[in-house]
């Protein structure tokens, strides 16, 4: 079977979980304290100040600051409501000190603040001159799907014969069982994730499913924002590693950041 009809037979399985997903339409600039942005100057609060590195202790970088209030109408507000922030170090001492693990609380930290008032004025560091802001000023929408090591949690199997170079791929909803050439149905080309920054939709995994687990109710986070390398914000995670806001549904405020490379 070819990867062509290997698609039609699979439409239902695709269309269960194709997921819209949207790409930050910037222009160059801060705007206000509160707007949705890359880099540039976050809202700071009496209670959330400006948050340093773990590390080298110097302030972190704003990376990205999205109004959760402001997106989309088809997100149904399921992010809940206030700003969400990233802040980075990127210092170059500080890389290979961390900064990929969700939770860890080194050369990041990812929060939600609810501002109540006008911005403390804070003192600029040089650190966060060389990031040129960008304001998000809207969304485009398009449609997203897992990415292949996502594949056989939602029931399409893979199985895989290297010594004849065959694929067996099943998906027991539809009743489909086929086996072809490895080399002709790549799991790829059946449904993968869009790289480069994006809201909701599938996370583009490098290394494997990473949904972190909510430390107040251990339930599964999903997925909020792909942070990648070089695309909005000017910075390398690690070896051209592409990053992940993720949430707990039940619980809003826990936000948690992770980021890997291959
Ligand atoms: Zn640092
Ligand atoms: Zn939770």
């Amino acid at each position: 079977m070819k990867i062509d009809e290997i698609v039609d037979s699979l439409a239902p399985w695709l269309a269960k979980h194709r997921r819209p997903a949207w790409k930050p339409v910037v222009v160059e600039g801060d705007g206000s304290p509160t707007a949705s942005k890359f880099c540039g100057t976050p809202w700071i609060g009496p209670d959330s100040p400006w948050p340093d590195c773990s590390v080298c202790n110097h302030p972190l970088s704003l990376f990205l600051q999205i109004d959760l209030s402001d997106l989309p109408g088809e997100l149904g507000g399921r992010f809940g409501t206030g700003l969400l922030q990233l802040f980075y170090c990127t210092r170059d001492d500080c890389q290979g000190y961390g900064g990929s693990e969700p939770f860890a609380d080194d050369l990041s930290r990812v929060r939600v603040v609810h501002p109540s008032g006008p911005s403390v004025a804070v003192p600029r560091s040089p650190r966060h001159k060389h990031l040129p802001a960008k304001q998000i000023v809207g969304w485009t929408r398009f449609d997203d799907l897992p990415t292949p090591c996502e594949h056989d949690e939602l029931g399409l199997v893979y199985t895989y014969n290297f010594e004849n170079g065959t694929l067996r791929l099943e998906c027991q909803e539809l009743n489909f069982d086929v086996t072809s050439r490895m080399s002709e149905c790549p799991a790829e080309e059946i449904a993968n994730s869009e790289p480069g920054d994006k809201l909701a939709g599938w996370p583009a995994w490098v290394q494997g499913v990473e949904y972190p687990s909510c430390p107040k109710c251990g339930g599964r986070m999903t997925h909020v924002f792909q942070l990648d390398s070089q695309n909005n914000v000017p910075f390398m995670f690690g070896d051209v590693g592409c990053g992940h806001i993720t949430q707990c549904p039940e619980h809003k405020e826990v936000v948690a950041f992770g980021w890997a490379c291959s």
